[in-house]
Parts: structure tokens; C-alpha cells; sequence
């Protein structure tokens, strides 16, 4: 989820690995760390925190003579940032050097098989086993070591690996996680993103998934999954050093836009195992303790708080528990009615929301159980919570939220089947159908993000607004909610998101001739009460832009503008119906040439009351 760099050449490596990875910072990261190769030996400088720490345990790296090592900057996914935790992780005699950009999701298994052999590990992280699994196959080939190495692992990973017995050569390899070899004159390059490789070079090989490649110095061999050499064509970096941070994007809002698929296969893979179970790891709440809840509260801020709208529908419905969702600073003040039979459910992205930790306090000196749902491991929300859950959407820069919340929907998805089936309201068969519609989600959002050109020509229709209205109801409305702040947020155009049927009962006085209205109405139980409060807007002139799956095509001849969504589970419909309002949002924006991913008066983790 962070930064690699590699580096073998005529230079010394250290400070090239330091100066790429600084290149990487603005990624966000725990921790950093490198690993250098001298014959039979890997020595290791790694530490928590800023990479200055770094750069000062080795004064810089100028004195340090060895030619070729690699470098990390980790966004810690299992196991809190710490010095142990930081990359690179050396296997257990020191063979082995490995840094690690994703998932393991078989560690564990793979982690207890190796200390059933008598492998004791350094680290909590997922990456150790790497290096543990990379002495166990040791050979006097460094390819079948690496080949039988990764056959054993399941996730998404990009690794560089360092052998002290093969000192003059760097492996690299990946797998849904991105990586490339930088072809620079006096030396080779892997790394993560292509801004660690531009100071030196434009010239770079992009990896394909499965592929192995070995650096030798002025040799660069790939192998694909089969194990055959392939040829592959240097390329040319024509991006200048802003947009290759953002992956050759205008704003890092639109590429985490357009990184939601993998995001939510991140989130939703590692929780459900070949048996299709679900594995919370975070959870450890027994079923007796499960079955002692008498409600639920969902408490958070913001886009997180929409996203415990949608969770409050949903848990509901399918637990038949009573569920509150609460604003943090609303929630903490109003002396809630919480005991030790209450679950709380605190959403926040950083974990360091000021006012979700103070309403998390007031729920555990109330007695309830505190489970979390937050994005950085290590926060503080993670750290005094009773149970974790991670939603591994990697870091996000762009102030306003649009991965973080789609994975946040993802893990209340998984939460309330979890503990609807625990209690018995959802049959094992009806949770296998729910998992089935789940793991569709990230290709039918792939599908929905090749609306991008259809809502930026409508966007820029558009951009003079001055209003805006959502409307829908149950889940449409939760959707309405993040759809409105989001295009509020980002293109200070003034809007309001209102559950349809409410409409009536005041704001309908706003409309008029030209008045833009978003109809969300995709939920079948409400799609035709939603189209009847869109012809009430449009009788008075309302310009209205539906959102509505393919079955309801007729719909459409009462709107303006229609988008199409797939047909997705009714509970899942929020999932696909953010995303092309996120996209509307940005386009507006844009067109309106805001600060789209620093919005004024705002800041990405709100650490104050
Ligand atoms: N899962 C690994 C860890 O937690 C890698 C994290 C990363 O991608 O930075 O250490």
C-alpha cells in the first residue's frame, strides 16, 4: 500500500534509496526502512516514524559502501507502526531481505505452519512470512526459490527481495499491487511508483501480474507465471513529476475514484475464506456476547457518519437489532442510552477524529462493547477500541473521502451478515447468496467507472449551479447524503440531500424553473414513491438527473438525464450508486477549477472538537 525502491548499480545505494523514497512521502507512511547486500551479509536499518529518522541512524547513507538494497515506506496493514513492524524483514538466519507492498491473506495459516517447523518471528506483520517462506524453499537457484515462494501466497503483494548469498542481485515481483524496474544509466531501479525513479531516470519496465524479474548488474531478466522468459519493451515516463504522484491523474480525488475497485477487493477478500465463511479478524466478541446486544449504535462523522446511515438500514434489517446512527459530537453531549448491552460501531478514516474518540470514551465508560472500523492501523480509535476491523483501502490524500467510505460500506456489509448469520436471522444459504452479490461489486464498479466521460459532458452542463437537491429514500437517502456533501465540498455549490418523502413537508418550496434535482432511486421496495416525488419537483420545473438500475428503464421518460446502474443485491445498492455522484461531483468541480483535492477551510483528519 506504500513505497518501494531497489536499487543495484555503480553507485552507493543507500542515498538512492533514502532520496526515492522521500519521493514517496507524500503517499503518507509509518514507518521507513532499508536493506543493503555485501557478500553474506544483509544488514537492516529500519525505524517507526519520519523518514528523517532514518536518514539520521545512517548520516544520510554516504558513508554506507554497498552498491545494490531496497528501501520501504510502510503503511502498516497488520501490526502497529513500529520499529520490529517497519520493512525491510529478514528471514530467521538472516538469508533474506524482503519488502512488501499489500496483503498476505494466508498468513496466518502460513505463519503457524512455519512456527510449527520452529521458525520464531520478529514481527506481527503479514510480510515476515515472506521471508521466513523464502529460507524455508532456499536453493542454489534464486528463481525456483522465489517461484515456489510465492506459489504459497495468497493476496496482493509487490515484493523486492535481497539474498546475502547472491549478493549482486535484486528479485522483484507482483502481483495486484504495482511495481516497475527503472532502466537508468548507471544502474537499475524497482519501484512501487514512478516518481522514486524520475530524478534518474524516465526509462522503466513495467511489471505484468505474476511476473518475476531478477536485476543483475547491466542485466534485467523477467519471467512470466509460467516461468518462460519474456521480452519486455523499456518505456518512457512522459509525466512530469506532479501527475506521476497521482498516477497520471489531475487529482488524487480522481484517482482514488478510480482505485474504489481494488479498494473494496481488499477490503472483502481477505474476510471471506475458501469455505466462503467470514473471517472478521478484528472481532472477538463470542456468540454469547453477541446474542447479549440489545442495540446498536453506529457512531461517527461526516462521510463516515452516511456511511452508518446506509449501516443503520442494513444491520436493521437483516439482525433485526435496533440501530441508531449518531453524529460523534451530537452522540457524546445528548447522554446516550448505552450499556453493557449496547455495541457501538465507530466509523472514522484516520482513527484520530476528534470527536469519534471522545463519543468512543463516553461509550466505554457506559460499559457498551466499541467495535471500529477505521483505515489506519495504529490510530488511536484502533487502539482503545475492544475490537478492529480494517478496511484497507490504502491511504487516501484527497481531503474529501470517496475509497475510504466505499470500504467503510463494505465492512458494515460484512459485519451485519456476520452477525445476522451468528444469530440466526440469516440462513447459511441466504449468506452465501449476500457473499455471491458481494464479490461482484468490484468488477461491476470497474463497469460503472466507464461512465466517467457521460457524467464529466454532464458535469460541465452543470457547473454554474448554485443549488442542489438529493432525493431518495431508506438506502437511496444514506446514499443522498454523501452524494450532496460531496459535490458541496469540493465545488461550494450549495446542496441539500433530503429523504424524498420529507420534501413535501417545506423544501419543495425551494423549486423552481431550473432548479437541478438528483433522484436516487435505485432501492426497489421505494423506487416508485421516489418517481412520484420527482414528478412533484419537475411539475415545478425542477431539472432532474436519475439514478435508477436497467430494470426501471421506464423511469427514464420522467427525467432529464438517467444513469444506468447494474443490477446489484437491493442491500448493496449504495456501493454503486456513490460512485458515478462522486464522479459528478469531481467533474462539477472541476469545471469550476476548484482546489479539488484541498478544499478551503478544510482538512483531511479533523483532530479538534
Ligand atoms: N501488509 C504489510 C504490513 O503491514 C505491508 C504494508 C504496506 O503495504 O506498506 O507491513
Amino acid at each position: 500500500m506504500c513505497g518501494i525502491v531497489g536499487y543495484i548499480g555503480k553507485k552507493p545505494a543507500a542515498p538512492l534509496l533514502l532520496h526515492g523514497l522521500s519521493k514517496l512521502e507524500y503517499r503518507g507512511y509509518d514507518s521507513a526502512g532499508i536493506a543493503l547486500a555485501q557478500p553474506g551479509h544483509l544488514t537492516v536499518y529500519k525505524s517507526v516514524g519520519r523518514l528523517q529518522v532514518l536518514f539520521d541512524q545512517v548520516s544520510g547513507g554516504e558513508e554506507l559502501p554497498q552498491t545494490v538494497g531496497i528501501g520501504h515506506t510502510r503503511w502498516a496493514t497488520h501490526g502497529k507502526p513500529s520499529d520490529e513492524n517497519s520493512h525491510p524483514h529478514l528471514s530467521l538466519h538472516g538469508r533474506f531481505a524482503v519488502v512488501h507492498n499489500g496483503i498476505i491473506e494466508n498468513y496466518a495459516q502460513l505463519k503457524k505452519e512455519l512456527q510449527e517447523n520452529g521458525v520464531a518471528f520478529r514481527s506481527e506483520t503479514d510480510t515476515e512470512v515472506v521471508a521466513q517462506l523464502l529460507e524455508k524453499h532456499d536453493s542454489e537457484d534464486m528463481l525456483r526459490t522465489v517461484q515456489n515462494t510465492v506459489k504459497e501466497l495468497v493476496g496482493s503483494y509487490a515484493l523486492g527481495i535481497l539474498n546475502a548469498a547472491q549478493p549482486d542481485e535484486i528479485f522483484a515481483v507482483r502481483r495486484a499491487s504495482p511495481l516497475i524496474v527503472g532502466v537508468a544509466r548507471h544502474g537499475y531501479f524497482i519501484a512501487s511508483d514512478i516518481p522514486a525513479i524520475l530524478p534518474h531516470t524516465r526509462r522503466f519496465i513495467p511489471l505484468a501480474d505474476g511476473e518475476i524479474a531478477r536485476l543483475r548488474r547491466g542485466e534485467i531478466t523477467v519471467w512470466d507465471e509460467a516461468g518462460k522468459v519474456v521480452e519486455k519493451p523499456v518505456q518512457e515516463v512522459t509525466w512530469d513529476i506532479s501527475s506521476a504522484e497521482k498516477g497520471g491523474y489531475k487529482h488524487f480525488m480522481i484517482k482514488e475514484i478510480m482505485e474504489q475497485p481494488d479498494a473494496l477487493a481488499a477490503t472483502i477478500s481477505p474476510r471471506i475464506n475458501d469455505k466462503n465463511e467470514i473471517v472478521l479478524d478484528g472481532i472477538h466478541l463470542t456468540e454469547e456476547e453477541l446474542k447479549s446486544i440489545r442495540r446498536i449504535a453506529i457512531v461517527a462523522c461526516g462521510s463516515a457518519y452516511h456511511a452508518g446511515v446506509v449501516g443503520k438500514y442494513l444491520i436493521e434489517k437483516l439482525t433485526r437489532i435496533p440501530v441508531e446512527v449518531d453524529i460523534a459530537s451530537e452522540f457524546r453531549y445528548r447522554d446516550p442510552l448505552i450499556d453493557k448491552h449496547s455495541l457501538v460501531i465507530i466509523i472514522s478514516q484516520s482513527g484520530e477524529t476528534a470527536d469519534t474518540l471522545a463519543a468512543l470514551r463516553e461509550a466505554k465508560a457506559r460499559g457498551a462493547r466499541v467495535l471500529s472500523v477505521v483505515n489506519v492501523v495504529g490510530s488511536s480509535i484502533a487502539a482503545e477500541s475492544d475490537d478492529v476491523l480494517y478496511t484497507w483501502a490504502g491511504p487516501e490524500i484527497s481531503v474529501a473521502t470517496t475509497k475510504a467510505y466505499s470500504t467503510q460500506l463494505t465492512m458494515l456489509y460484512l459485519i451485519g451478515f456476520y452477525i445476522a448469520e451468528k444469530l440466526g436471522t440469516l440462513t447459511r444459504e441466504e449468506v452465501l447468496s449476500l457473499l455471491h452479490e458481494l464479490k461482484r461489486l468490484p468488477d461491476q464498479l470497474r463497469g460503472i467507472l466507464g461512465l466517467a466521460p457521460q457524467l464529466k459532458q454532464l458535469a460541465q452542463r452543470y457547473a454554474y449551479l448554485e443549488h442542489a437537491f438529493f432525493i431518495g429514500r431508506n438506502l437511496d437517502y444514506a446514499v443522498a447524503l454523501e452524494a450532496s456533501l460531496k459535490l458541496k465540498e469540493i465545488s461550494y455549490i450549495h446542496s441539500e440531500a433530503y429523504a424524498a418523502g420529507e420534501l413535501k413537508h417545506g423544501t419543495i418550496s425551494l423549486i423552481e424553473d431550473g432548479t437541478f434535482v438528483v433522484a436516487l432511486a435505485c432501492s426497489p421496495d421505494t423506487v416508485e414513491k421516489t418517481l412520484s416525488n420527482m414528478k412533484e419537483v419537475k411539475a415545478r420545473g425542477a431539472e432532474v438527473l436519475l439514478l435508477t438500475t436497467e430494470e426501471h428503464r421506464q423511469l427514464a421518460e420522467e427525467a432529464d438525464h438517467t444513469i444506468y446502474l447494474p443490477r446489484v443485491h437491493p442491500l448493496l445498492t449504495a456501493s454503486v450508486e456513490i460512485v458515478p455522484l462522486q464522479l459528478f461531483g469531481y467533474y462539477v468541480a472541476l469545471a469550476r477549477r476548484c482546489d479539488i483535492d484541498k478544499p478551503r477551510n478544510l482538512a483531511k483528519s479533523v483532530t479538534v472538537e
